[in-house]
C-alpha cells in the first residue's frame, strides 16, 4: 500500500501541471495514468507543434453553462506565465494566426517540460496503471481516499481527477472522470463532441460532393440575437460536409436541428457589386464571382447562370443570389463524433466546484481540472490554457 498527500489521476496537460505545482509546495504527489505513452493528446496537438496558448485569453473564449467560473483560474495563471515557463525551458516558439502560439520544433518539447517540472518537484509516477475503484472514508476528522489499482492500493488525502474529455477514444480517452463525479453525486452538463467537422444528409450534400478539398474564407455563425457567435475563418468542403477552422469553431455552439449560416464573400457587398456590374456591359456572372471564389465553386454554385451576362439578369435574381452568397443557411444532420473531435463540450458542472481551487463543494478533498470540467475553449490554444490554469489553481489551492 502506498500513501500520498495527493493522487492525480490523468497525466495529461492539466494533471502534470497540477502535480508539479503541488509537488513544489512540498506535497507528496503521485500521478497515475492508464496509458502506455505519456500525454498523447499533447503530442498530436497543433499538428505536432502544440498550440500551447493564445496571446489573448478571456472568459468569452470559453463555453460553459456557468460562463464566469473560469475567470479566477485564468487570472491566476495567464498566457504570459506559461510563456515564461516555455522560455525557462529554452523552447523556441512562434506566433501564428490570431495570437496562437506554437513550438518551433515539436509538441514533444511541451511534454518534456511538464515531465521535467514533475520530476524536479519530486512527483512519483504510476504508469501504466488502471484504477478500478475509488472510495472516500467518511470520518468527520480524517479525509482519505482509497484507490484500488492494478498496482495495489493507493491512499491519499486529496484526489485530483484530470482524466480529460471523451474526444479521440482511440488514444485512451475514457469517461472515468464523468462516472466518478456521478458516483459522488455531482451534476454533469451533458457531454458532446466539439471542435468537430459537421455532416449533412447524403442527398442534400450530393450536389456539393465534387467541391471536396476546396477551402475559402467565410463568416460562420449560428443561432440568433446579439450574442450569437460568429467566426471569420477558413471553411473546407469535404465529402461528407464541412470542416476547417470556421466550422470547428461553430460546431462547439451548434445545437442539433439548428441551421448554420455562412457568409461566403465576407469582404464584399455582393448585392451592390452585382447591381453595379449590370452597367458594365458584357461580363458573365461566373467571371465576376471568379474574382472572389475558386473557379470550381462559382461554376458549381451558379450552374447554368455562370455563363449568363449580368446585364441580362433581372435585379431580383441578382439580389437573391447575393443574399444566398452572404447568408447560405444549411442544417447539418450531425458531426463526425468523438473520433474526429478535438474536445468534449460539457462535463462536470462548474456550479459543483470552487472556482479558486476546483474542489467539489460537497466532497472535500476531491478536485476536477482540465477538460473533464464544463469549460470548453475555442480553437486556438484556449483548451491548453484552461488545462494549465485549472491545474495550477488546484495545485496551489489543494490541502
Ligand atoms: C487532435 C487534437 C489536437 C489538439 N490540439 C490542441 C491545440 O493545439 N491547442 C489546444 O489548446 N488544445 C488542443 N487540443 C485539446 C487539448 O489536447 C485538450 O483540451 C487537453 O489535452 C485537455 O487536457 P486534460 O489534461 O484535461 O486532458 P488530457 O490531456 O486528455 O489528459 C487526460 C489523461 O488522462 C488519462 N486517462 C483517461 N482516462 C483514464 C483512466 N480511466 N485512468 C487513468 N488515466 C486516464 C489519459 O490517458 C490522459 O493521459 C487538441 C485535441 C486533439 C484531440
Amino acid at each position: 500500500m502506498s500513501v500520498f498527500d495527493v493522487a492525480v489521476i490523468g497525466a495529461g496537460a492539466a494533471g502534470m501541471m497540477c502535480a508539479a505545482v503541488a509537488g513544489q509546495r512540498g506535497k507528496r504527489v503521485v500521478l497515475l495514468d492508464h496509458a502506455e505513452k505519456l500525454a498523447e493528446k499533447i503530442r498530436i496537438s497543433g499538428g505536432g507543434r502544440c498550440n500551447f496558448t493564445n496571446r489573448v485569453v478571456k472568459a468569452e473564449h470559453f463555453i460553459s453553462a456557468n460562463p464566469h467560473f473560469c475567470k479566477s483560474a485564468l487570472a491566476g495563471f495567464t498566457p504570459q506565465d506559461f510563456i515564461d515557463l516555455v522560455d525557462r525551458h529554452g523552447i523556441a516558439w512562434h506566433e501564428k494566426h490570431k495570437g496562437q502560439l506554437f513550438c518551433d520544433q515539436s509538441s514533444e518539447q511541451i511534454i518534456d517540460l511538464l515531465r521535467n517540472e514533475c520530476v524536479d518537484a519530486g512527483v512519483q509516477w504510476m504508469m501504466p496503471c488502471a484504477v478500478s475503484e475509488v472510495k472516500r472514508t467518511d470520518s468527520p476528522h480524517t479525509q482519505e481516499f482509497v484507490l484500488q489499482t492494478d498496482q495495489g492500493i493507493v491512499k491519499c488525502h486529496s484526489l485530483v481527477i484530470a482524466t480529460g474529455g471523451l474526444a479521440i477514444p482511440q488514444l485512451g480517452a475514457t469517461d472515468f472522470g464523468l462516472k466518478l463525479a456521478r458516483e459522488f453525486g455531482l451534476k454533469i452538463i451533458e457531454p458532446r463532441p466539439a471542435l468537430v467537422p459537421l455532416t449533412f444528409n447524403g442527398e442534400q450534400w450530393r450536389p456539393l460532393v465534387d467541391l471536396a478539398g476546396l477551402a475559402l474564407q467565410a463568416v460562420v455563425s449560428t443561432g440568433s440575437g446579439r450574442h450569437a457567435p460568429a467566426f471569420m475563418e477558413d471553411v473546407l468542403f469535404t465529402h461528407k460536409g464541412l470542416s476547417g477552422p470556421g466550422i470547428l469553431q461553430i460546431s462547439s455552439y451548434w445545437q442539433p436541428g439548428e441551421p448554420i449560416a455562412l457568409d461566403l464573400a465576407p469582404d464584399s457587398d455582393m448585392e451592390a457589386l452585382l447591381i453595379e456590374a449590370k452597367a458594365g456591359g458584357r461580363q458573365q456572372l461566373g467571371n465576376l464571382l471568379g474574382n472572389f471564389w475558386p473557379k470550381r465553386l462559382s461554376e458549381q454554385w451558379l450552374g447554368e447562370l455562370a455563363t449568363s451576362r449580368i446585364a441580362d439578369l433581372p435585379d431580383r435574381t441578382l439580389r437573391e443570389l447575393a443574399a444566398r452568397i452572404k447568408g447560405w443557411s444549411v442544417v447539418p444532420n450531425g458531426t463526425l463524433g468523438y473520433k474526429k473531435a478535438e474536445v468534449m463540450r460539457g462535463g462536470v458542472d462548474t456550479r459543483e466546484l470552487d472556482q479558486r481551487t476546483m474542489q467539489a463543494k460537497a466532497v472535500p478533498g476531491l478536485y476536477f481540472i482540465g477538460e473533464v470540467v464544463d469549460v470548453t475553449g475555442w480553437l486556438g490554444g484556449y483548451n491548453f490554457q484552461w488545462a494549465w490554469a485549472s491545474g495550477v489553481a488546484c495545485g496551489r489551492g489543494l490541502v
